[in-house]
């Protein structure tokens, strides 16, 4: 009974309601839009082990054929079934190399479609050829392959095809509009020549599907780039059944150009665009509608919202032309809830959910929209001065050091009971011991306590806050990796201090001849996760804005900095990385969004006294768009990822009148090598600025490297010594 499940997982959702149901079974149909590729982790745990050479392509391909296998029988019951749009990598990867889109360094799109192994190799790199870029997929958390378009594309025939023979099976195809928006093009063509060339190609592809071959082609960046020309002539060459989503949003900006375009049936979202049902009175009369009535991206059961929307649709558009599906592709939840604390509906129960809906026996779980008014004051300091070193160039690192077998065995073993919490924290604070001495071994300035007990810089506060349900189930982030993200289930709140203790203790390891904070001992940055970063890497409320997400989680961020200044920890790092991508899709809405995550931000540390010194780090560059809000959130020190730039970043930070200080990430973190002395003085020397204000650091935490981090972190002490030398102190 998914929808009965203790209220304490789901407090927004009120008191039962008693159970509506719609009298008949409907003519209304259903279908989904795309599957998960997680299942029994198969295609991860086959194509890394391909990496390793320990796997063999027979053995891969048979990996992708049983999830294929698996995620078909799942979905039995639709009408329509989506079939061939789950890949070993990425599906964006997969559209590139079908439309001949392959950087030249790989080799022809032939070769890459011969050779599994060059294929594998483009997101990731090999030898002397550098990986292709990856991208976040709209504001979600999953990333593709940004296609390199370095000359025609071409359709390539001999690219696998998923069975088509089922006329229930529709062929999922990213748009050649989509693609091209997501694509870097290194051709001497323009946009609208690429896409003229691209949309023949795609009519090629389609037209030689078998005929009864239903197509659901998605352009979700209509959104964000509107409708391009040609686009009316590129559909009217397609001589098969079309079914064209635009999803991750409201369609009104373009709605009449869209409602006329040749095609049998239009999708629609009606979760991230709920502005979609007030078009429907205009939706064409010779056409379908695909409704996203069922959130596609969270993990809530179907609610009365699902109910309510299903009204409106239905009101508008007669059953015979009426498909109901989720919002967009359930790549972005769980596969099975089974198992979980919670009765939440991740893909397969959310498959069972539009059965239910379709056969009228759903059971909807009460819905009330909640408004909390968020704070009308902008949180400030007191002081208004930046905080400034007296040590020029001085040095830190992010925050994480390397986490090494045994350090990811000792959790493993205390959560399955086989090592007691006390010895699993013995051996924790050994660690960061000696990763306090290392640090002052090198002379870095401000240290970490090096993190050993965190898993991931999310779900450690989600296991220490109140109000958030950490679950098994893996979500794809990219390729082959997997993200577990914790469910925000009712108001979040810090019962206790949880960081405050290895901060101190790591700063009662720090020696007494380092620095002048701290009664004389060098002083031990306290390490948070910012509000946005959590919540935006969490699955919210439904009920509730993100923004006012944000406040809830800030509060209690607010708790555990007031704990780690009284604890005498001076230096306090919020880390927001995901400030950027969160930044909604509709224009519209970025100033609320932009207002709100940085006054949350400020919230976190706008009570602390004047002699505390606000980090934080961004682990993205582009900063353009975004640079006023990074300046407004008011923190004394913003360490960058600056490496792969040279320095440039920080320069258009600096122009921009940003002033506080800032920390270079002076060398590739992502990277075992080791980086020159020559090239990390580089980015320094080529900045004109204070030395009190620039900071030098890695790119980002160093928790995925391994010994050699400490060798890294040995040349960049070397480049600080040389760049100090050239420094004329100013007292
Ligand atoms: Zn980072």
């Amino acid at each position: 009974m998914r929808n009965q499940f203790p209220r304490r997982h789901l407090p927004h959702l009120g008191e039962e309601s008693p159970r509506k149901l719609f009298a008949n079974k409907s003519n209304m149909r259903i279908t989904n839009l795309g599957f998960p590729n997680v299942y029994q982790s198969l295609i991860k745990v086959t194509v890394e082990k391909f990496w390793k050479g320990e796997a063999t392509e027979a053995e891969v391909q048979k990996a992708l054929a049983d999830v294929q296998a698996y995620n078909r029988s799942a979905q039995d019951g639709l009408d329509l079934i989506p079939v061939g749009e789950i890949d070993l990598y990425d599906r964006m990867l997969a559209t590139s190399v079908r439309f001949g889109i392959v950087p030249a360094r790989f080799g022809t799109p032939a070769d890459v479609i011969k050779s599994l192994a060059t294929y594998l190799s483009i997101p990731r790199g090999i030898k002397d050829k550098q990986a292709s870029p990856m991208v976040k997929w709209f504001n979600t958390n999953y990333h593709v392959v940004q296609p390199e378009i370095e000359r025609d594309p071409q359709w390539q025939k001999d690219a696998p095809l998923p069975d088509l023979s089922d006329p229930r099976h529709i062929l999922p195809l990213i748009g050649p509009w989509t693609l091209l928006a997501y694509s870097i093009n290194t051709t001497s063509r323009s946009i609208p020549e690429l896409f003229s060339i691209l949309s023949k190609e795609y009519q090629k592809f389609i037209n030689s599907l078998p005929e009864h071959t239903k197509v659901q082609l998605e352009e979700p960046s209509f959104l964000t780039k509107g409708i391009p020309q040609g686009y009316e002539d590129f559909l009217k060459g397609v001589k098969r059944h079309v079914h064209l989503h635009v999803y991750f949003g409201a369609v009104n900006d373009f709605a009449e150009r869209l409602f006329a375009l040749p095609v049998a049936g239009i999708g629609l979202d009606f979760f991230d665009g709920p502005e979609n049902l007030s078009l429907l009175a205009r939706f064409p009369k010779d056409k379908t509608l695909i409704a996203g009535v069922i959130n596609g991206r969270n993990v809530w059961p179907v609610s009365a919202r699902t109910e309510k929307l299903l009204e409106g649709v239905r009101k508008a558009i007669p059953e015979d032309r009426l498909y109901i599906s989720p919002s967009c592709s359930l790549l972005h939840v769980p596969l099975s809830a089974k198992g979980e604390k919670g009765a939440f509906s991740f893909a397969e129960e959310k498959i069972a959910e539009l059965k239910a809906v379709k056969d009228g026996k759903a059971k909807y779980a009460p819905f009330t929209q909640q408004n909390p008014a968020l704070p009308k004051e902008r949180f400030t300091r007191k002081r208004k001065n930046y905080w400034v070193s007296d040590i020029a160039y001085p040095t830190t690192t992010i925050g994480s050091f390397p986490q090494t077998a045994d350090v990811r065995k000792a959790r493993s073993d205390w959560r399955a009971g086989k090592i007691t919490l006390a010895d699993y924290e013995t051996y924790m604070r050994k660690l960061t011991k000696e990763c306090v001495e290392r640090q002052e071994k090198l002379g870095l300035d401000l240290l970490v306590h090096g993190e050993f007990e965190r898993n991931d810089m999310v779900q450690y506060f989600a296991e220490n806050f109140s109000g958030f349900t950490v679950i098994k189930g893996p979500v794809q982030s990219y390729g082959t990796r997997h993200v577990r993200p914790p469910v925000i289930t009712g108001p979040v709140s810090r019962p206790r201090p949880f960081t405050v203790p290895w901060s101190t203790y790591a700063q009662s390891c720090a020696s007494s001849k380092g620095g002048s904070a701290s009664g004389g001992k060098k002083p031990v940055k306290g390490m948070l996760t910012g509000p946005v970063t959590i919540v935006k890497w969490a699955f919210p409320r439904e009920d509730m804005e993100q923004e006012a997400h944000f406040y809830e989680v800030a509060r209690a961020l607010a708790e555990e900095v007031k704990d780690l200044a009284s604890a005498g920890i001076k230096h306090i790092q919020i880390d927001e990385p995901a400030l950027r991508e969160a930044l909604p899709i509709n224009p519209a809405r970025h100033a609320h969004y932009l207002h709100h995550s940085v006054n949350a931000f400020r919230l976190v540390y706008s009570a602390m006294p004047d002699e505390v010194v606000i980090h934080t780090h961004m682990c993205f560059s582009e900063f353009n768009d975004i640079l006023d809000a990074i300046k407004d959130m008011g923190a004394d020190v913003l360490l960058i990822e600056d490496s792969k730039s040279k320095g440039k970043v920080a320069a258009s930070i600096r122009d921009s009148g940003f002033p506080a200080s800032i920390g270079l990430g002076v060398y590739d973190v992502h990277s075992p090598r080791l980086p020159t002395v020559e090239e990390m003085l580089a980015i320094p020397n080529s900045l004109d600025m204070d030395p009190h204000r620039v900071w030098i650091n890695p790119d980002c935490g160093l928790k995925t490297r391994g010994e050699e981090a400490w060798a890294q972190l040995e040349l960049m002490m070397q480049a600080v010594k040389i760049l100090r030398k050239g420094v004329v102190e100013k007292f």
